[in-house]
This record gives C-alpha cells, structure tokens and sequence, in this order.
C-alpha cells in the first residue's frame, strides 16, 4: 500500500519478521545487532535535490565497486533513540538536534544539508511504522542510526554529486554488560583521535575508524575504552572514541572539555549539563590535563569520572590506565552525582519526568 505522508511515500511490508520471532529476538537484542523490518531512504542528485523519499523494507543496497564513499569515506551519521512510554506509546528524545548536528557534519564533509524537518520526519516514520520492535524493557529502546553516505560513480577526487540518506532501526537492551556499572580506560598516548582543524566535530565515520587502532590497544591493556588527548600539546583530555566526558569534583561541581573543533559536541553531554545547572551545581567547560586528573585523583579532590553518550547514557569511569600506571578513582565504583544524572534524564527520555525544557517529542 502507497500513501504519501508529507514528503515519504510509505511501502509497507506487513510480517517480514513474524512476531515470534520477533518477540524471540527483543527478548535480549544486545546492541547493533537485530534490525527492524523497514528502512528510510532518500536520493540526493545535484541536479534534482533531495528526491524519491520513502520508507521501505530493509534491504541490501547495491552500491557500484566505484561509489565515491568506498574510496574517499564521505560518510556522517547520527544515533538517537525511541524509547517506549508508560502508557505504551513512544517518544523521541531531541531528534532536533540530531538533524541540527547531521546537518553540521555535512557542512565539514562538503555534503549536501538534509533539511531538518526531512530528517526527523525520516526517524518518526520509521519509529511508528516499526513500532512493534519498541523494547518494553526498562534497559531497551529502538536506537536510530540516520546516515548519508557519497555514491557517485567516479574515481576523481571531489565531493560527490550523488548521495543516499537512510534511517535503519536496531532494538536494543543496555549497551554494556553490567549497565551501569564502572569501567576502565586506557590513555592513548601514541595515537589520537582528531585535531584542531580536523574533522573532530562532525559525526564522521571515518573518526571511528581512527579510532580503532587505540581501542584495540585499550582492550589489550585490559581496557574496556580508550580517552584521546588533543592532539598539539598531548596533554588535554578530549573525549572517548565515541563518548564525551565529565569530571566531578569534592565541591560538587563538574568540569567537562570545551567544544572548540576536536570534540563532538554531545547531546547527552549538552543535556546532563543543562540537568546539572538546574540543580544548582557549577558546571565548567575547561581543558582537563591527563596529570591534573592523576594529581586530583590521588588527592580526593576529584570524586567522580564519567563518559556520556546516547548509546551509554552515562557510564562511570572507575579506574585509568597509561602506559607508566594506573590511578582508580575514589573506589572506583558508580559514584552517586553519575548515578542521580544518569537516572534523572532516563526518566525523562522515557517520559516518566517532567520535561521542563521540551526535550521529548511524542510519537503515538
Ligand atoms: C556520538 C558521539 C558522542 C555522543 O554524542 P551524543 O549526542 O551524546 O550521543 C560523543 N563522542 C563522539 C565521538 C561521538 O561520535
């Protein structure tokens, strides 16, 4: 059945995935793994704009071995997630900024703007039409990953005149093991993950597979994630390869890492220091050196780390690595500003708080 809705045709498949098996698989989706039955796919020509939207049956998408992307990596994305209301509806959480920061991305890529309004409309429909696949679970939600990605057929070096943007939906449970509980961190001292002038600040694929390098080095330090120093002096602490960053001090006040070109600028992180001000705590955007963070560690000044993201929400850091030590932080548990922060905006992503500042949009 075809029926436009405002700018996406909408070709529903009914039953790809028989609610058995579906119900077998939202009982422990993991993260990344299961997909729904549908996607959101748009066209971009120079000549013809943004064209042919429709929302779809997910499938494999024929890509020419000479697609721009496959050689020069012009590729940007965003995570945002659904989350299943009390009363069995379901909200999106500040899918604004979602498309504000995509259309940033794109900007730095040298990629065509996706307007905003065809962005969130793209993540609505896909949410509603695969509402079913909404985790019930208290630790679930339907996370949506939109991208946009180069496929003009052409080996020349230049931004591309043919694009695609998509939205694929993957339920998902907690993403990591043990939820929330604290993790290790490994300093990268040798590599890093994005400098001034770079492509730091935009969603952009290729930061991640920079990135990979160092986590996998983490991981054989016994790490669970990597933090990344700036990239001049070595010294500052940017962010995880895929988190921003808080540090909590005895007075109860925060400090997290200005914006300012080498970070992403994080919508958890923009969020948790909105909640934080609210409370009436400090909050500081202001570089963090790696020593001042081993120093005030050792001291008791610092009581709390943690990493912020939406995939995470937040995830306390409990000890850190380098390669001439280690230091834990307090007792290298959940500390309780992580912990109040964390469960305050869960509430209000799934709409069980008061959302003082509109931050949740309604679905159905
Ligand atoms: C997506 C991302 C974050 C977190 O951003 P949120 O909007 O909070 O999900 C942090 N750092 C990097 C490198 C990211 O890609």
């Amino acid at each position: 059945m075809d029926q436009p809705n405002q700018h996406f045709v909408v070709d529903t498949h009914p039953g790809i995935v028989p609610a058995e098996q579906r119900t077998a698989l939202l009982a422990n989706p993991g993260f990344g793994k299961v997909f729904t039955d549908h996607m959101a796919i748009v066209r971009y020509s120079q000549d013809r704009g943004w064209h042919d939207a429709r929302i779809t049956a997910r499938a494999p998408i024929p890509l020419d071995p000479a697609s721009a992307v496959l050689h020069y990596a012009q590729e940007i994305f965003e995570g945002l997630k659904a989350y299943r209301a009390e009363d069995g509806g379901a909200v999106l959480f500040r899918p604004g900024e979602n498309a504000s920061r995509f259309r940033l991305s794109a900007e730095r890529m040298a990629m065509p703007a996706v307007p905003e309004e065809m962005f969130v409309e793209a993540c609505r429909l896909v949410t509603t039409t695969d509402r079913a696949w909404i985790p019930d679970s208290p630790d679930g939600s339907l996370y949506l990953r939109p991208f946009m990605f180069a496929n003009e057929v052409f080996l020349g070096v230049k931004p591309s005149s043919e694009y695609l943007f998509l939205v694929i939906a993957s339920p998902v449970g907690a993403y990591f093991k043990g939820g929330a509980s604290a993790v290790s961190i490994w300093v990268s001292d040798e590599y890093v993950r994005a400098a001034p002038g770079g492509t730091g600040a935009a969603k952009y694929g290729g930061n991640y597979a920079a990135s990979l390098k160092a986590q996998a080095e983490a991981t054989e330090n016994g790490c669970d994630q990597v933090v990344f120093l700036d990239a001049v002096e070595r010294r500052w602490i940017d962010e995880l390869g895929g988190m921003n960053v808080f540090f909590v001090f005895e007075d109860g006040s925060l400090l997290t890492p200005p914006l300012g070109g080498s970070i992403l600028p994080g919508i958890t992180r923009d969020s948790l220091i909105t909640l934080a001000r609210d409370a009436g705590r400090t909050v500081r955007e202001e570089p963090y050196a790696i020593d001042q963070w081993a120093a005030d560690a050792a001291s008791g000044r610092l009581r709390e780390a943690f990493a912020c993201g939406t995939a995470a929400v937040i995830t306390p850091i409990g000890t850190v690595k380098r390669r001439d030590g280690a230091f834990k932080i307090a007792d290298g548990e959940a500390g309780p500003v992580a912990t109040s922060l964390r469960q305050q905006l869960v509430d209000i992503q799934r709409a069980k708080a008061p959302d003082p500042h509109g931050w949740v949009q309604r679905l159905f």
